[in-house]
């Protein structure tokens, strides 16, 4: 059987790797981090758990969704979906409720609602122009630019649409809750009743209680997960890639599954810089003294009246991630890999304290018990103007490769979820499995 060695121990190299060894084939799965899981690894500090900002199943794919239920077995749980938005000094529901659009300042609602019916069509792929032919000038200007600007750190104008399109859908994630322009939320806005959705999650631990699963079941069907190791030379011979070293470490590849940032791979093979750049987040996990003070999961922060994005409370997804009587708060500051906040996140730790209470998370400090951080590298791809160019420059050259293959969101450079990761894995498992073409292209799909 062929020796199939995958870089990356996220949801994409551990589904992959848990199908092909399940059909015999030698599988190794390298992974830099001490954990698996990737983006969707947990944090444990004594009884709290954290996981990466808010991790949760949902998906309509029934595939991925069969996949899910035969790895979590009975240790599941499903929760209804409650996600807020902090605007104008308070929290909203989001998507919007009636309630809450009356809590708006007057001349916002005013101009918000007359933009739906006068708004005028603007040329251009920008993220500026997608969202303002959508949503109008008042919401863009009081929403989604500063949203943008403070989460990315790039002029919406300087954004390619491309992450609008997947960005709403990330925020919205439920098919059935639309948001995709002013008419579809001010319907959203007053309906009756709220749309519930549900997602699934671990009934015990954290989110990477699926990739333990995983990297479990690859382990049981004689398969390598191996911790605190990253590729250092890349050995090709004839057009393909025949060894893999890992410091002293040595692998034979028969085919290699590259699920880790796409210009670690170019570097190693001594490719021009695809110009492809990934955003880090700094992950302040709080421990806090009290119950929640409010119920939503998780919560955007727009304004720049926090440094923060968005918080989550993860006892608000399973109960068994926080001791009784306290609760944990997850702060998300985006970052660049080497700026000021990537270098000493410390740095902010007191600033984020008074923003607790700014942003009502806190009534005062001295609830805060402890604060841990967690710095991650590779989080969101940033799709700037001329991305897709460079994209397919680099995908084209890598694909002269004849035994390599991109996978998963980091490795494939995809604004993706969970269950997106999952269904390319199982897609390539299938066609590895029936020998079709290691060529084939396992693109984003927006
Ligand atoms: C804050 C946040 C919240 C999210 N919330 C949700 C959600 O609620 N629901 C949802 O479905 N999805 C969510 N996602 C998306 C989800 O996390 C990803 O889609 C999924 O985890 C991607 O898995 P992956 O295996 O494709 O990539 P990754 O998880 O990025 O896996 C890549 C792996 O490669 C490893 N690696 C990197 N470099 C090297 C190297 N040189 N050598 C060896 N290994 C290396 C990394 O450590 C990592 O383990 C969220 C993402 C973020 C950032």
């Amino acid at each position: 059987m062929e020796e199939v060695v995958i870089v990356g121990a996220g949801v994409a190299g551990l589904t992959l790797g848990y199908k092909l060894s399940k059909q015999g084939y030698r599988v190794t799965v390298l992974e830099k981090e001490a954990k698996v899981g990737g983006l969707a690894r947990s944090f444990q500090y004594d009884d709290f758990i954290f996981d990466i900002g808010p991790h949760r199943f949902h998906t309509e794919d029934t595939k991925v969704l069969k996949f899910i239920d035969d790895i979590l077995g009975q240790n599941v749980i499903s929760i209804p979906r409650m996600s807020g938005v902090w605007m104008f000094g308070k929290f909203h529901d989001w998507p919007l409720r009636p309630r809450d659009i009356f809590k708006f300042p007057i001349k916002v609602m005013w101009h918000a609602a007359l933009e739906m019916f006068t708004n005028t069509h603007r040329e251009g792929e920008t993220f500026e122009s997608y969202i303002l032919n959508r949503y109008g000038e008042t919401l863009y200007n009081v929403f989604f630019e500063p949203y943008t600007e403070k989460f990315l750190h790039i002029k919406p104008k300087d954004l390619h649409r491309d992450w609008a399109i997947s960005g709403i859908d990330r925020a919205v994630i439920d098919k059935k809750v639309s948001v995709n322009s002013s008419l579809d939320l001010l319907k959203t806005t007053l309906l009756p009743k709220p749309i519930k959705t549900e997602f699934l999650y671990p009934s015990y631990g954290g989110i990477d209680v699926f990739a333990e699963l995983l990297a479990q079941g690859i382990r049981e069907n004689n398969g390598q997960v191996i911790l605190n190791t990253r590729p250092t030379v890349v050995r090709t011979q004839e057009g393909k890639i025949v060894e893999l070293q890992c410091g002293k470490q040595k692998f034979e590849v028969d085919h290699l599954v590259w699920t880790a940032p796409i210009n670690v791979l170019t570097d190693l093979l001594d490719m021009a810089d695809p110009g492809l750049r990934y955003l880090a987040i700094a992950c302040f996990n709080v421990e806090i003294e009290g119950p929640p003070r409010h119920d939503y999961q998780w919560c955007y922060f727009g304004g720049y009246d926090t440094l923060f994005n968005r918080s989550s409370i993860p006892m608000l997804f399973s109960p068994a991630t926080a001791p009784e009587g306290m609760h944990g708060i997850c702060i998300e500051v985006s970052c660049l890999e080497g700026d000021a906040c990537w270098r000493n996140p410390d740095a902010l730790s007191e600033v984020l304290k008074f923003q607790l209470r700014v942003g009502g998370m806190c009534e005062d400090t001295s609830c805060i018990r402890r604060i841990h951080i967690e710095r991650i590298p590779n989080t969101y791809p940033i799709y700037d103007m001329g991305f897709q160019q460079r994209l397919k420059n680099v995908k084209a050259e890598l694909g002269q490769v004849a035994n390599l293959s991109l996978l998963g969101r980091t490795g494939t450079f995809w604004y993706n979820n969970m269950d997106h990761s999952i269904r390319m894995a199982l897609d390539m498992a299938e066609d590895i499995v029936s020998g079709q073409s290691r060529q084939k292209s396992y693109d984003r799909k927006l």
